[in-house]
């Protein structure tokens, strides 16, 4: 409290504004304590004269016992500007106390201090003594009652005098004795800044008081309480500091309060500030804030947008809701608003927000608080999952694969079309309200159980093959795949899958498999079937479960002949028939099957010795011995069997069959009938074997040999070419012929290598011929090439090769090759004979007459010549048809332009006829045989007299010309 007052009777009149009889003003010069004004209230108590009063000192009038007390007062007043409801005790002149609360404060009026000093609630005492005893009392009263904490210190040493109830409460001690005990020897309070024990101090001794301060305190049990704190020093007569007194209030729930204030402030601008989702304040149409999120949603600075009108970020679709929505809010409604605004960013493009807003009250008038988050994304992604779903139920409605839901225990949630009809329902909803469960439609029902074993340890199921019943209880194969869908931990799930009708694999799967072991045109087991029963026998053979068994290999005779003359369909008519009446006659004795073309293989089931394996090939002769009706024909066929007794179980099943066919070509050899595999057939066989073996080494030995017989002109014979024949020189067998190992070679696969080892020999030979005797060197050379050779891709490039390295005139090669050549169905043969063709290499068919080529095929290949084979030359005088058979090839080849020769031409009498019908060259013994380099060369160029005797010898003898008839 200070004022101003302006004039000399305004303190006066100050003092009488306090007219009430309890209020007991007092107004006294700070200088000399002079009493300036009372109130009449004052007066009246005290039994004072106002005018009289005027003018004496404060103390004189009772007011302040001693001038101490006084100063003490004043002092406060100067550092704090006033005092409240500090107890007093005032001493009337009728010699009684009064008692009462003093408010007090400083006054300056014209350049001087007063003390104005205001006393309320005055009761007076009897008596000094009750007075005093009152006086302490109540002020007790009022200290141990309070909630403030008061304590007293020493001035001299600070130790702890006195404290109250509250303050030891407040420290965290049960009461003020245990306070007491515990200061013993302290100055101060325990400060957790222990720099305001300080500042304690020096305010004390600067001022003699210390202003109200806050403070943080440790309590006794350790925690710590907020309080602000006064205290004062007690003056001695000598201004020493007698006492110091203080007061202490706990502020802990207001400090608490202020800081959790303070924290949730900042934890509410941190959420702000670093939230994903926009955060605004809006208010009339304008945007009061926006945080950071908000900004980058619409690609701005939130700075930008402040102070904004947001409508310019509404999109216009969007624009009369939200406008409605400001309308709502302004005229008052406090509901929240959700809703989704579709807004336009900075670069034009359009997001959709979602948008909560609640409602406040900012400066005064209704706005907007909440939040926006950008879901154009989550839409999108919502609105992809929804198109992705329709999809998967529009592929689950017209899949062709059948689809389902089930639960696990096999009741139908849902199946499709395709499903429905696989099980031969009309629609989905038929099969499950016809089914229920799908359980009764599996034949095995194991599998399901199976199944679901697997589900649970696996999750699923993937192309399992099983049987499962159709509707009219038809069975079928499904191709099945399951897995377990399941949308939460207690969720016991649903099965989905697909399922396959499997049928249709599952016959072409027997199909095969009849394939892979039967014979389709007979139904006979094949070959392989026959070689496992086979091995089976010997198995059992070894086991000692089974004797002596026999096998046989039947090759029909004539059957080519059969074929090429009634046709194909005739054949395969013959062959089936033929293992129909077979299989009836044989049913139980013996196993049959087809083990090629036009042969078939025997395998007997029970034990057969030598005479019963006789009489059982005799039987199955006379079956085949009656006749066939083929297409109106009646076919009489025959059939050359080899047998074999299998007695020992370490043979190997490929030995067997290659005795039983050695057996088979002894009969065959014979005419017919059966030939059992002997003893000779057997040293046979191992001879071939040995031969073969030779013949691997026969060839880097250099023990093949190339030999050549002349082609003569039949009108003036004159030698116009030479036909290169190989021979093997064997180092202990001697000299051998082409057929004693031809055939071995073949089937060791070295046939390809003779024949380009003696085209390499001739081409070389026919090269220094050519050098030595330019004018008598033969014009052609004739080489044999095998099937397997021509045929094979490389031999055109090779050949050429060749031909440049010996400088040979293509059109001095003959290739022979016979018609078989056309049988072996290569599709490299029209490849290979038009590359040798462009080469410009004669090609002639060898052999010519012995195939069953029809004539008009040569016609339109592109051969160049042909050679008579041997076989209708050599009894051309006397078998007509021959004779006849030649005319006819002779016109053949005159009409195409084909050259001609004629092999084996062993008498004049054969040349003849051959010239006569119009053939040109001939070889043979008759002129010549076959011959080596060297003699060869002694007959192109003519011999010195001592030579010809050796050439006479050796069958080349100049012959007399020949003179068409
Ligand atoms: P081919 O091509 O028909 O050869 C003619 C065969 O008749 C030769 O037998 C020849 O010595 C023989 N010969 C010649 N003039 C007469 C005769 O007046 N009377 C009789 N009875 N025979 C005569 P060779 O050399 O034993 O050859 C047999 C077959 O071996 C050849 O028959 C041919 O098909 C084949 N051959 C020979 N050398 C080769 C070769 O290097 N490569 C291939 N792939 N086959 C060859
Ligand atoms: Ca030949
Ligand atoms: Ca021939």
């Amino acid at each position: 409290m200070s004022a101003k007052v302006s004039t000399a009777s305004a303190l006066d009149q100050l003092a009488r504004l306090f007219a009430g009889p309890e209020t007991l003003v007092v107004i006294s010069r700070v200088r000399d304590q002079a009493v300036v004004a009372l109130s009449p209230g004052f007066a009246s108590k005290f039994g004072l004269d106002i005018e009289a009063a005027i003018g004496r000192t404060a103390v004189d009038i009772g007011l302040w016992r001693n001038q101490h007390q006084r100063d003490a007062v004043l002092h406060l007043l100067h550092q704090q500007g006033s005092t409240t409801g500090e107890p007093v005790s005032i001493r009337g002149p009728d010699g009684y106390d009064y008692d009462g609360l003093m408010s007090a404060a400083l006054i300056e009026h014209d350049g001087e201090s007063y003390l104005f000093a205001l006393i309320q609630d005055v009761r007076r005492y009897d008596s000094q003594l009750l007075a005093r005893t009152r006086e302490v009392d109540s002020f007790r009263t009022l200290i141990m009652e309070s909630e403030v904490g008061v304590y007293r210190r020493r001035g001299a040493d600070g130790a702890l005098l006195a404290a109250n109830p509250a303050l030891a409460r407040m420290l965290g001690y049960p009461g003020p004795e245990a306070l007491l005990e515990a200061c013993r020897g302290q100055t101060h309070f325990d400060y957790v800044d222990t720099a305001l024990a300080t500042g304690l101090d020096s305010s004390i001794a600067a001022l003699g008081l210390l202003p109200q301060r806050r403070a943080e305190l440790r309590r006794a049990d350790g925690r710590h309480v907020w309080v602000t704190e006064t205290a004062r020093a007690v003056a001695g007569e000598h201004h020493e500091v007698l006492h110091l007194e203080g007061t202490l209030v706990d502020i802990s729930v207001q400090v608490h309060a202020e800081q959790a204030l303070v924290q949730s402030e900042m934890l509410y601008r941190n959420l702000v500030e670093n939230s994903r989702d926009g955060v605004f304040l809006m208010q009339h149409g304008r945007i009061q804030f926006a945080n950071e999120a908000l900004g980058s949603i619409l690609g701005y600075h939130a700075s930008e947008l402040i102070g904004a009108s947001y409508f310019d970020w509404v999109a216009p679709e969007d624009l009369a809701a939200q406008a409605s929505r400001r309308t709502a809010r302004e005229s008052g409604s406090t509901d929240t608003q959700e809703y989704e605004i579709h807004l336009i960013r900075r670069d034009g493009s359009k997001c959709l927000c979602a948008v909560r807003a609640g409602a406040v009250q900012f400066r005064g008038e209704p706005a907007s608080i909440g939040t926006l988050r950008d879901v154009t994304e989550q839409r999108a992604q919502q609105r992809r999952l929804q198109a992705a779903e329709e999809r998967y139920r529009l592929l689950f409605k017209h899949a062709v694969l059948g689809m389902f839901q089930s639960t696990l225990d096999s009741t139908i949630i849902e199946v499709n079309d395709a499903m429905a009809h696989m099980f031969g329902y009309a629609s989905p909803e038929a099969m499950r309200s016809e089914l229920v469960s799908i359980a009764p439609c599996y034949v095995h029902p194991e599998v399901r159980a199976r199944a679901l074993a697997e589900i649970a340890r696996h999750g699923q199921v993937v192309g399992w093959d099983f049987e499962m019943y159709r509707r009219d209880g038809s069975r079928f194969h499904v191709l099945a795949s399951a897995r377990l869908v399941k949308h939460s931990e207690d969720d016991p799930g649903h099965l989905e899958g697909s399922l396959l009708d499997n049928s249709a694999r599952h016959l072409a799967e027997n199909e095969l498999k009849f394939q892979a072991h039967y014979d389709s045109l007979t139904q006979l087991p094949n070959r392989r079937s026959f070689e496992q029963a086979l091995a089976q026998a010997l198995q059992d053979l070894r086991t000692q479960r089974s004797g002596q068994r026999a096998v046989m290999l039947l090759d029909l005779d004539r059957f080519k002949l059969i074929n090429d003359s009634l046709g194909h369909l005739a054949g395969d008519e013959l062959l089936s028939k033929l293992a129909a009446r077979l299989r009836q006659e044989l049913a139980g004795r013996a196993l049959l099957a087809r083990y090629g073309g036009d042969e078939f293989a025997l395998l007997s089931l029970a034990t057969l010795d030598q005479n019963g394996a006789r009489t059982l090939a005799e039987r199955v002769r006379q079956i085949i011995a009656t006749p066939f009706q083929l297409q109106g024909h009646q076919v009489f066929s025959g059939a050359s069997i080899g047998i074999v007794l299998v007695d020992d179980g370490q043979m190997q099943p490929e030995a067997i069959m290659r005795d039983v066919d050695t057996a088979m070509f002894k009969a065959k050899s014979r005419g017919g009938g059966y030939a059992m595999f002997d003893r000779d057939m057997h040293d046979a066989a191992r001879e071939r074997l040995a031969l073969e073996t030779d013949l691997r080494f026969a060839l880097s030995r250099g023990e093949m040999q190339t030999v050549y017989q002349p082609v003569w002109t039949l009108a003036d014979r004159r030698i116009v070419g030479v036909e290169a024949l190989v021979r093997w020189q064997h180092p202990q067998r001697g000299l051998l012929s082409p057929a004693q190992f031809l055939t071995v070679a073949e089937d060791a696969g070295l046939l390809s290598a003779i024949d380009l080892l003696v085209l390499d020999q001739a081409l070389t030979q026919w090269h220094r011929w050519q050098q030595d005797y330019p004018q008598q060197a033969p014009d052609h050379l004739s080489v044999n090439i095998s099937d397997r050779l021509f045929t094979t891709p490389e031999f055109p490039t090779w050949l050429a090769d060749r031909l440049r390295q010996t400088a040979t005139p293509p059109g001095s090669l003959h290739l022979e090759i016979t018609e078989t050549v056309f049988r072996s169905a290569s599709g490299n043969l029209h490849d290979t004979l038009a590359r040798l063709k462009s080469l410009g290499v004669q090609l002639i068919v060898d052999d010519f007459g012995t195939g069953y080529s029809s004539l008009v095929s040569f016609s339109e290949a592109a051969f160049d010549g042909l050679k008579i084979d041997r076989g209708f030359i050599h009894d051309l005088e006397h078998n007509a048809r021959h004779r006849a058979i030649v005319r006819t090839i002779a016109q053949f080849a005159q009409d195409l332009g084909l050259s001609l020769v004629a092999e084996g031409v062993e008498t004049e009498a054969q040349a003849r006829i051959l010239y006569q019908a119009g053939c040109a060259c001939a070889q043979g013994y008759l002129y010549a045989p076959a011959l080596p380099a060297a003699a060869m060369s002694a007959l192109l160029c003519p011999p010195s007299t001592g030579e010809v005797s050796r050439l006479a010898h050796q069958g080349a003898a100049t012959q007399p010309k020949l003179t068409r008839s």
